[in-house]
Formats: C-alpha cells, sequence, structure tokens
C-alpha cells in the first residue's frame, strides 16, 4: 500500500530473511502498522476513532544530518471521518505540538489537496506526457521517474527541473467542485485559528496512499532534510489493509529532527548549584539538594568541595542561585543564599531557602 514505485519501497526498506526464513520488514513508516493493530484489535467499532503512537523506523536513506537509517516518529492518525473538522483538528493539533515545544521557532505550514484518487490517477498521466514533452530539459534521475513516479519529479531539487516543473499542469485544475469546497472549508478554519499556511501545489508526499489533504511543516533551521512533521489524508487505505471502508487522515514527526531544533535553543540552566566547604558537609548538600528538587527547582552539584570552583562553575553555567554550605554557618543550621544574577548574598535557615528563591 505505501505504492510500489515509491522510494520506500523501492530503495529504502530492510528486508532480510531470519533463521526460521521467514521475510522480515523492518517498519519504514507508522501509519499502515497501526491500521493493522486497529483492525485486528478491533478498535474500528466507534468512530472517529483518534491513536497515537511512537516507536522507531528504519529507512535505508543516505545518512545526514536529519537523516537517519533508525528514527524516531511519533504520529497522530484519525481512522473513520471524512470531515473537514478531522483535518483541521489534526494540522492543529501537529501545530500546536509545535508551537508548544519549538516555541521561539519560526515553522512553515504547506498544505495541498491532491482530489482523489481517480484525480490522481488521471493527473499521472497528464504528468507523464508533460514531462515525456520536456525531457530533453530535465535531469537523469527525473527522466528515469516519468513513467513509473512522475509524481516524484514535483519536488525534484534540481534546478532545471523545477525550471520545467513550474509551468507543469497542476493537479487542482482535475478537482471536482464539491472536494475543492471542503478543501477551501480546511484553510479557512485553519486561518481562523492563527494557523499561516503556504499552499504549495507541487506538495505531494512520498508515499502512494495519499489523497485528498496533505501537508508539511517545515523549518529553515535544520538544512536540507527540513520537513519536522508531514501527514495527509489516506481514504482507502483501511480498506485496502483489509478493515472497513473508512477514511483516515493522520501525520508523523520525526523526533530526531525536533530535537536537532530544541538543542539549538538556549539551554535551560539548572537554576540552583550547591556548594561545600568541605567533604564532611555532603550530607547536609544532599538534604538541600533532596528538599529543593522536592519542591520542583533543578539543582545542580558535582560532590566536589571547593567553593570557589564552584562558584565559578555556577555562573559560567548561567545559574540563578548558589547555595552555599560553609563549616561556620553549617554549627547555626545557616547557608549562604547567593542570588547570581545581581551578587546578593544572605544568610538563611534551611526552612527559609526555599522562600528566599521563590
Ligand atoms: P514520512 O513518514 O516520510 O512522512 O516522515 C515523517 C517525518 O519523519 C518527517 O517529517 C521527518 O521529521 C521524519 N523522518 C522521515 N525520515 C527520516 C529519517 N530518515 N531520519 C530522521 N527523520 C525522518
Amino acid at each position: 500500500p505505501l505504492g510500489e514505485q515509491s522510494d520506500v519501497v523501492l530503495k529504502e526498506m530492510y528486508t532480510f530473511t531470519d533463521r526460521n526464513e521467514d521475510e522480515l520488514t523492518l517498519r519504514p513508516e507508522y501509519t499502515t502498522p497501526m491500521i493493522r493493530a486497529a483492525i485486528s484489535n478491533g478498535l474500528l467499532n466507534n468512530l472517529p476513532a483518534k491513536f497515537f503512537g511512537t516507536g522507531q523506523m528504519f529507512r535505508r536513506e543516505r545518512p545526514q544530518k536529519g537523516r537517519y537509517r533508525q528514527f524516531n516518529q511519533i504520529n497522530f492518525e484519525n481512522f473513520g471521518s471524512d470531515d473537514s473538522f478531522a483535518d483541521v483538528e489534526i494540522i492543529n493539533l501537529a501545530s500546536q505540538l509545535l508551537k508548544k515545544i519549538l516555541p521561539k521557532k519560526s515553522i512553515s505550514l504547506n498544505i495541498n489537496t491532491l482530489g482523489n484518487r481517480e484525480n490522481l490517477q488521471d493527473y499521472k498521466k497528464i504528468l507523464s506526457k508533460y514531462f515525456k514533452d520536456n525531457q530533453n530539459s530535465l535531469s537523469s534521475e527525473s527522466v528515469s521517474k516519468i513513467d513509473s513516479n512522475p509524481l516524484r519529479i514535483l519536488d525534484s531539487k534540481n534546478i532545471q527541473d523545477k525550471e520545467i516543473v513550474l509551468k507543469c499542469p497542476k493537479l487542482i485544475e482535475l478537482i471536482s467542485k464539491k472536494d475543492l469546497n471542503s478543501y477551501e472549508e480546511i484553510k479557512v478554519c485553519l486561518k481562523d485559528l492563527d494557523i499561516t499556511i503556504f499552499e504549495d501545489l507541487n506538495l505531494v508526499r512520498g508515499l502512494d496512499y495519499y489523497c485528498h489533504t496533505v501537508f508539511e511543516f517545515k523549518s529553515n533551521e535544520i538544512g536540507s532534510q527540513d520537513t519536522l512533521i508531514g501527514g495527509g489524508r489516506y481514504n482507502g487505505l483501511i480498506n485496502k489493509l483489509g478493515g472497513k471502508d473508512i477514511p483516515g487522515i493522520g501525520w508523523a514527526a520525526g523526533i530526531e529532527r525536533l530535537m536537532l531544533l530544541m538543542n539549538d535553543s538556549p539551554t535551560t540552566p539548572e537554576d540552583i548549584h550547591l556548594a561545600i566547604q568541605d567533604p564532611t558537609l555532603k550530607k547536609h548538600a544532599i538534604k538541600i539538594h533532596d528538599y529543593l528538587i522536592k519542591n520542583n527547582l533543578s539543582v545542580y552539584w558535582n560532590y566536589k568541595y571547593n567553593i570557589k570552583k564552584s562558584l565559578s562553575l555556577a555562573s559560567e553555567k548561567k545559574a540563578k542561585f548558589i547555595v552555599i554550605i560553609g563549616e561556620e554557618e553549617n554549627i547555626e543550621n545557616n547557608y549562604i543564599l547567593k542570588n547570581l544574577y545581581n551578587g546578593e548574598q544572605k544568610i538563611v535557615k534551611f526552612e527559609e531557602i526555599l522562600d528566599y528563591i521563590k
């Protein structure tokens, strides 16, 4: 169902025979396994049924930044609804997730509609003809896809190809009024939810099972592997896999790609550092550590006993406070609390540390 001519099936699957001579393939994507799981566990009785999953995928691609042979995805699927609002809901979910975990990043949402399966079949024929007529101007890689998978030529990165693609017939011209109206409704609702969209008439996605709405969330900060989340409708797929004839829509996010952007954000410093004067004070330090983490504060302690070094480490790590446990102060159950932003220093009792920090 991924499509015999899709890149994943043609070049990227890890398929091998195990000791029992069974043929195995490592999971390259998550939508079809989720559908199989839903079918075989009888989870498609109350529709729409909404699921999420997370796990490792394997594709034999050329590794580079953001593209690995073993990677993790988190995916969300909505089985059983053709309503435009199922599209809006699931795209909004992706948008909310990205806003929450990458609040400072500019991420764009590209969207397109592929129409129904027939539209797509007809379009492939029209495209093949168009590219055949222009094959002298195409790269050899694209020429090899003219008959087998002309849709893939649309997202070729080759400059010459791009020029030909720019003038190619558009799929939107084949789509029925009814389908275009629901696509329009989806776009309007997304805008109402403050989601900025870029319509990309050449967005087709790599797997054959997509139809109607397709979308990708992209960042321009992580190089050529810039798609963070990709998804779309796959009406017909559940039926093809042996389930009811019900529609579906979903998306998958690449966790490593999200992490590339998250690592880019300034790291949250451990807010509070601990420093002790000599090893006998370690038991006091662990008590303070325990007390502060129980109160949801992040605490860093390196178990060493060199106040000067601990102070310079704390300022290097941009900590907010340092609690200093010295011999003399400790006799009185006192600690030195230093505010590293303004340099203020106070002597506080154990019970007062939290209040002062807050
Ligand atoms: P796809 O299943 O191809 O639609 O991919 C969905 C998401 O998974 C992409 O947007 C990427 O974030 C991530 N992804 C896909 N392939 C890889 C890979 N080889 N390495 C890392 N992440 C990937």
